[in-house]
């Protein structure tokens, strides 16, 4: 699916005889650089549906949907991020406007406004579309209970979109709990995409999050599978890091890309710039890393884990 050519030149540390701990980081950086210039990925058409959760907070959700979608679109994938968080983190990070008065997803949700009106282009890339969320959206978990299908509303809105306007992923941004916003999520999408934190805690609640997916491919949406799950903020000098990477390793061998992201300045920086790090600075080791996950996962997409749309219909029972 995707070509590297490895390239036989020597890097300019080694030619210089320079031998640095930090040499070899850059000499590592530029070759793997130049090893992403020369992937290729191609995309089928066919709408790949990621939800990124994990009911932890601060876990890297959101930099992971942000910096993966931007990438994806690097890699020439045109890829729509629904931010479903009302904190509204990956509208910011995507440059997108989101302020109270924004149509926003929480118009989608409750109001059952068409999904393209509210999509907007990220000043990134013409390829790289947001569904933004507004501070409206923190009343949309009370204001769903008593909803009609309140569970399938986001699924309903996404066919319908995708019917008309086709991409190849849409990544859906969770915000950390597992409510009705959650359980949209897991109702319209087909794979769950978890970013897990390499620290002490980051094993802890997970169960609670299988359990959840379980229960949701077994009441509400069967296609559900945990496809993807990402290790972030690595710091590669401390042990713990690497024990909680093996342990997860050890339970996930599937599921878990080869690719870690780690600890970055660069990463933390970008969405006060409303960049994600792949504008913002795409030759630092975040921006790399996070490119390499994205060729990881489009490379992994094997053709069940697309979704299937018969004109704007679905396949999950309602309630
Ligand atoms: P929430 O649960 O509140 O939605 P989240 O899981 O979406 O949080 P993020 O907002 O993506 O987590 O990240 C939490 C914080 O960690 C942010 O300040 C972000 O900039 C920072 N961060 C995320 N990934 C990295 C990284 N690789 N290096 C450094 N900082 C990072
Ligand atoms: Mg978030």
């Amino acid at each position: 699916m995707f070509h590297v050519k490895q390239s036989e030149k020597q890097t300019p540390n080694s030619a210089f005889g320079v031998d640095t701990p930090l040499a070899r980081e850059l000499a590592d950086l530029s070759a793997r650089r130049r090893r992403l210039e020369s992937v290729e990925l191609q995309f089928a058409g066919d709408a790949r549906v990621l939800t990124v959760s994990n009911q932890k907070g601060g876990v890297g959700k959101t930099t992971t949907a942000v910096n993966i979608a931007s990438a994806l679109a690097s890699f020439g994938a045109k890829v729509l991020v629904i931010d479903l968080d009302p904190q509204g983190n990956a509208s910011t990070a995507l440059g997108v406007p989101h302020s109270a008065d924004t149509a926003s997803i929480y118009d989608v949700l409750i109001d059952e406004m068409p999904l393209a009106d509210i999509v907007q282009q990220s000043p990134e890339s013409e390829s790289l579309l947001c569904a933004p969320s507004t501070i409206h959206l923190a009343g949309a978990e009370i204001e769903l209970v008593s909803q009609v299908a309140r569970e399938h509303r986001l699924r309903r809105a996404l066919d319908q979109y995708l019917s008309e306007n086709p991409v190849d992923f849409v990544i859906i941004d969770c915000p950390p709990s597992l409510g009705l916003l959650t359980i949209n999520a897991f109702t319209a999408a087909s794979e769950v995409f978890i970013p897990i934190q390499c620290e002490y805690y980051a094993l802890e609640g997970l169960s609670q999050l299988l359990g959840s997916i379980q229960m949701i491919q077994k009441h509400l949406n069967p296609d559900l599978h945990l496809s993807t799950i990402l290790l972030t903020m690595y710091d590669g000098r401390t042990r713990l890091a690497q024990q909680v990477a093996d342990e997860v390793r050890s339970h996930f061998p599937n599921q878990v890309l080869d690719t870690v992201i780690p600890r970055s300045v660069r990463v933390s920086e970008a969405p006060s710039f409303g960049q994600t790090v792949i504008a913002y600075d795409g030759a630092s080791a975040g921006a790399i890393a996070y490119r390499e996950a994205a060729v990881e996962i489009a490379s992994n997409g094997a053709p069940d884990t697309h979704r299937t749309i018969a004109s704007g219909q679905t396949q999950s029972k309602e309630n």
